[in-house]
Order: C-alpha cells, then sequence, then structure tokens
C-alpha cells in the first residue's frame, strides 16, 4: 500500500528518514513525492535518489504555472518529459486546475495550456497525472473527456477531490481514480465520496505536511494506515480485504510506471 500523493520536500520535514520509517512501520510500503515548481521538482528527484520508498513525480502546481514566462515553463515542460521518457518518475504530479484565487489572479488560458501538455505526455508516456482542482472541477473533467474523445487513454487521479456529486459520477464514468485524505475521519464530504465511489477507483494519500488531522504537527505518509480503516469501515469490508482492493488499484494505476521505474 502506497501513499499516492505528499510533498516530502516541504521545509517542514527537517527528518526525512525518521517521516519514512514511521510510515514504513504504519504498513505503507512507498510515498509518491510530488514536485510543484522547478526547485520543487528537483528536490524531489533528489529525494527519490536517496530513500528507496520515495517514488518521484513532478509537474507545475497551477498557481506556479501562471506566474512563470512560457520559456520557464517550456523549460521545465521539457526537464519532466525527459525524466518521464527516461523512466525516472511514476506520476506527473502536482499538475491541474485552481480558479479558486481572485479572478484578476487567475491566468485561465496559461493554466489550461499546461494542464493539457501534462495530460497529453500522459496519453503519451502511459504515466498516469495525479491531479490537483479546485473550483475548476468541471472543467479539469471536460478537458479529461476532450482526450478520451480523440481516443487517447488518460489514466487519472483526482487527489483531494470536492467536486459536487454529478461531478464525482462524471469523473467515475470516465474511470478516473479517487485518491482519499486523512481528514476523511471528520469530512462528510470525503465520507460520501467513497461511499460513492467504487472500491475499484480508490487510492489514500496523506498530501503531507497538509491536511492533517492534528492541525499543530505536520501531516505524515503514516496517516494512510488510519485512512484505510475508516475507508474500510465505510465499504464494510475488513482492513485486509480493503488493503487488496487499494492495491488492486494501485497496481492498474501504477504497477507498468513501477515496472520501468529507476530513481
Ligand atoms: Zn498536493
Amino acid at each position: 500500500m502506497l501513499d499516492i500523493h505528499a510533498h516530502l520536500d516541504w521545509k517542514d520535514f527537517t527528518d526525512v528518514s525518521g517521516v519514512l520509517e514511521r510510515m514504513r512501520a504504519a504498513g505503507v510500503r512507498g510515498v509518491i513525492a510530488a514536485g510543484i515548481n522547478p526547485e520543487s521538482n528537483r528536490k524531489v528527484l533528489d529525494l527519490a535518489a536517496s530513500h528507496p520508498t520515495v517514488y518521484a513525480a513532478l509537474g507545475l502546481y497551477p498557481d506556479e504555472a501562471q506566474v512563470m514566462s512560457d520559456a520557464e515553463v517550456d523549460a521545465e515542460f521539457r526537464f519532466i518529459e525527459a525524466q518521464a521518457v527516461a523512466g525516472k518518475i511514476v506520476a506527473l504530479s502536482e499538475v491541474g486546475l485552481d480558479f479558486s484565487e481572485e479572478r484578476s489572479i487567475i491566468d485561465v488560458a496559461r493554466q489550461e495550456a499546461v494542464f493539457g501538455r501534462f495530460l497529453s505526455l500522459g496519453a503519451v508516456t502511459g504515466l498516469p497525472s495525479i491531479v490537483h482542482t479546485r473550483k475548476a472541477e468541471a472543467r479539469v473533467l471536460e478537458m479529461i473527456e476532450g482526450l478520451v474523445a480523440e481516443g487517447r487513454k488518460a489514466t487519472v487521479v483526482l487527489h483531494c477531490f470536492c467536486g459536487k456529486k454529478a461531478l464525482v459520477k462524471k469523473a467515475m464514468e470516465l474511470g478516473c481514480y479517487f485518491s482519499v485524505p486523512a481528514i476523511i475521519a471528520r469530512s462528510e464530504q470525503f465520507q460520501a465520496l467513497v461511499s460513492m465511489v467504487s472500491s475499484r477507483q480508490l487510492l489514500l494519500e496523506s498530501d503531507a505536511p497538509f491536511l492533517g488531522l492534528d492541525k499543530r504537527v505536520p501531516n505524515e505518509p503514516s496517516c494512510v494506515a488510519g485512512t484505510l480503516a475508516v475507508v474500510a469501515g465505510i465499504k464494510g469490508v475488513t482492513l485486509g480485504e480493503m488493503r487488496r482492493m487499494i492495491e488492486m488499484n494501485e497496481q492498474a494505476v501504477l504497477g507498468m510506471a513501477m515496472g520501468r521505474y529507476q530513481s
């Protein structure tokens, strides 16, 4: 079982080895570390190179992409593409759309152009995209739908998806996966999402150091073990059964990328 999405390069993590030891002790065998900008992407690659249980994912967070120049975005995209082709990453992340800021700040065209490029790279390389979307859920799904309509295959994991029920349904029909955060323990919205979504489309994540149950301490990948118990409870299956289903889903999403991965 994996933590599908974490920010291990964040400054909160001064002792990554300790974090990873606690993760292993909790029964979580690995974590996908996501980069958000050029600096963070390189830190993620370094972390993956020095820790065998850390898998690298690279991307451009929508807010970051819109403050970069076209040339900077292009250079970083080409860097990520080269890592993808070389088998140095297991996913494209963090990518997506975020329209939650003030209207005057949001650069919709830039965000969509960058996200579209990543979706396309995912289709070409077979790498999954682990997608952030806030106040842009409908548009994200439209873009995925567009790709599918062209006959291209997109493997998409929606991380911390907060879209309305109709959008959850549409995402399920498009074959998207949903990665569920620890806050499900007290979030009715995520509990409703898990009861609605097929067990075949669920994954688990920490989004560490964010979205923890205790705001006073940074969240860690080990929290995924607790999330598994909550999800198993909602689905009415044993921990072992739920773990097996989640691991099957991980294999479906990441099996190919993991097979050729060399950090
Ligand atoms: Zn994130």
